[in-house]
């Protein structure tokens, strides 16, 4: 009988082939004298230089495969087999204490592991599966073994593995894995990141069980729902075979949509943009021909860290976003703190309400050397690209006039001290408090651009919380009061001729967009992943019919009235 596994879906996709059960092999090193120190140290010197060949072969792989920026992290594998703190230190070990290269090796590379492992930094942490692999390359070389018996994959496959080094990932050989499975891991590990950048199906996290599956056994991936079907009967085979076509054709017809602006069957267009958390994202961001960046949640830069990005860090972060995205619009929120995203360095006052406490601009005002340090790591970036800035969770006229206000403060004085800043940097700010989008036509006269914010928007409009999962009925982004305050907001824009974007969930909601389009929303921001799927949707949707539906639809009385109507048009259409 087949067997099903539940795993977090790392990057979309479905495959079906054998399982290749990759066994890393854990060294356990006994202690031993050398008697010939100059031949010992002489074999670890060698076993050094070996393994730096082979990650400089790797590396420009890699930067072939997929890009110099992913070939950064055996930059750091090679910086590690020349920092004296490592390899100085076996070296002592075998000369002073006559140990053996083995030994010498393990005891160091648990303590360097050990050590990363404790630290308050997740990217020090991160840094533990460097030092793990590359001790496992030395290691093997060592005791004469092979070390990668990923390239020992011959057939279609798909991988298991406990977990997957950088370095192992970027063997991978596109060709004949189909996919792969690890035992732990999470939506940000390393393989999970480079199995989005392939584009390969992936699952991490299956747990233990997914160890135990048998080499050759036949396996399905289903990695767009996060579950493994071990030995499937010919029932799922079948099922899952014409799931895959359907899933594969699709994909191809999407990708064809790339490069081609968004533009409605009646010749409106719009644009399509990406929300982004870390610069990890681009890649996605621009292989899913996204239009801009409607939305850098920069608070992503300020978590799991131990202290606040300098302005240096936030500087060449901004920097390198806009370069990436090489003069298309690069919307930039100002820190969004508070509420649900906490900083464990920062105290913030115990609120019994935080969604409606000090966060997002409200802190920022409050702690403005925290704010300035960002708008001037912003405003020297700005240079670089079309930098648009954008503030969060402004509820009156006077937060936002004091926003700008610092802002302009701080662009004078880097004119002052002779920095570059580009001549024309757009302002903006979120809709997402019920108040400023009563009162857009007012804000209107003050920004360049609004940008609703339809997650808060709706849970401050229904006064329901979007984590409480017992009011989650209420969260509702098709019900007429949030439509019309959406119109609202938009009318209040364009009588002052300014463009409004949504980056809320909503923005990619497939039943929302044909209502969107027909209140004249400009730019939509959503998940990579969505935007080719929102793109073929708007292809086929006639503006003209949905603004003249309008109406009607604000009429209605509830959200599931609205969507079934949505439904009657773009199923049929469909
Ligand atoms: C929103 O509220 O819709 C939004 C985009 O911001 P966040 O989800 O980061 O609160
Ligand atoms: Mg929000």
């Amino acid at each position: 009988m087949s067997q099903r596994l539940n795993g977090i879906a790392a990057s979309p996709g479905i495959a079906i082939a054998q399982a290749y059960v990759l066994k890393t092999k854990t060294y356990h090193p006994v202690r031993g004298t050398v008697n010939d120190i100059q031949a010992e140290t002489e074999r670890f010197r060698n076993t050094v230089a070996h393994a730096k060949q082979e990650l400089q072969t790797i590396r420009d792989m890699t930067e072939v495969k997929l890009g110099a920026q992913k070939a950064e992290i055996f930059e750091a594998h090679l910086m590690l087999l020349e920092d004296p703190d490592f390899i100085d230190v076996i070296l002592e070990k075998i000369e002073q204490e006559r140990l053996n290269a083995e030994f010498s090796l393990h005891e160091v590379s648990q303590g360097f592991i050990e050590m990363l492992l404790s630290m308050d930094n997740e990217l020090l942490r991160e840094r533990a599966a460097d030092v793990r692999d590359v001790t496992g390359r030395m290691m093997s070389r060592l005791y004469g073994d092979a070390y990668s018996t990923i390239s020992d994959i011959a057939e279609e496959s798909i991988l298991i593995a406990e977990d997957l080094t950088p370095s192992d990932t970027a063997q991978l050989d596109l060709n004949i894995v189909r996919g792969f499975v690890t035992e732990i891991g999470s939506r940000t590990s390393h393989s999970a990141i480079m199995a989005r950048s392939l584009g390969l199906p992936a699952i991490v996290g299956a747990g233990a069980a997914a160890g135990r599956i048998a080499s050759g056994v036949t396996v399905i991936l289903d990695a767009s729902e996060g579950c493994v079907i071990v030995d499937p009967d010919a029932e799922e085979l079948e099922a899952y075979r014409s799931k895959k076509a359907q899933y594969d054709l699709r994909q191809q017809e999407l990708a064809k949509l790339k490069d081609q602006p968004t533009i409605s069957q009646d010749g409106h267009q719009v644009e399509l943009a990406a929300n982004i958390g870390s610069v990890e994202d681009l890649q996605k961001v621009l292989s899913n021909g996204a239009e801009g960046i409607g939305l850098f949640r920069t608070e992503f830069l300020y978590m799991g860290r131990s202290s606040f990005p300098t302005e240096e860090e936030q500087f060449s972060v901004y920097k390198h976003v806009l370069e990436k995205m090489e003069g298309k619009p690069v919307v930039i929120r100002t820190l969004d703190i508070g509420g649900d995203k906490e900083l464990s360095y920062m105290k913030l006052p115990q609120e019994s309400n935080p969604f409606l406490g000090l966060r997002a601009l409200r802190l920022c005002l409050d702690r403005q050397d925290l704010f300035r340090t960002q708008l001037r790591a912003l405003l020297r970036a700005s240079q670089y690209g079309q930098l648009k800035i954008m503030f969060p969770m402004i509820a009156v006229l006077s937060e936002l006039l004091e926003a700008k206000r610092l802002l302009q403060e701080e662009k004078d004085k880097l004119l002052q001290e002779g920095a570059a800043v580009a001549g024309r940097i757009e302002v903006g700010m979120m809709i997402e408090v019920p108040a400023a989008a009563l009162a857009a036509d007012q804000f209107a006269q003050e920004v360049d651009f609004f940008s609703i914010g339809t997650n808060d928007l709706i849970q401050y409009t229904m006064a329901a919380d979007r984590m409480n999962e017992t009011v989650a009925y209420l969260y509702q982004p098709c019900h007429p009061a949030i439509l019309r305050l959406i119109q609202m907001v938009i009318r209040a824009a364009e009588a002052e001729g300014k463009w409004v974007g949504m980056c809320g969930e909503m923005a990619g909601d497939e039943t929302a967009i044909p209502l969107l389009l027909g209140l004249g929303l400009h730019e939509f921001s959503m998940s990579a992943s969505s935007i080719l799927p929102a793109r073929a949707l708007i292809h086929g949707l006639s503006r003209t019919e949905w603004a003249e539906r309008i109406p009607q639809v604000l009429a209605m009385r509830s959200q599931q009235e609205i969507t079934d109507y949505v439904h009657k048009f773009t199923r049929s259409e469909a």
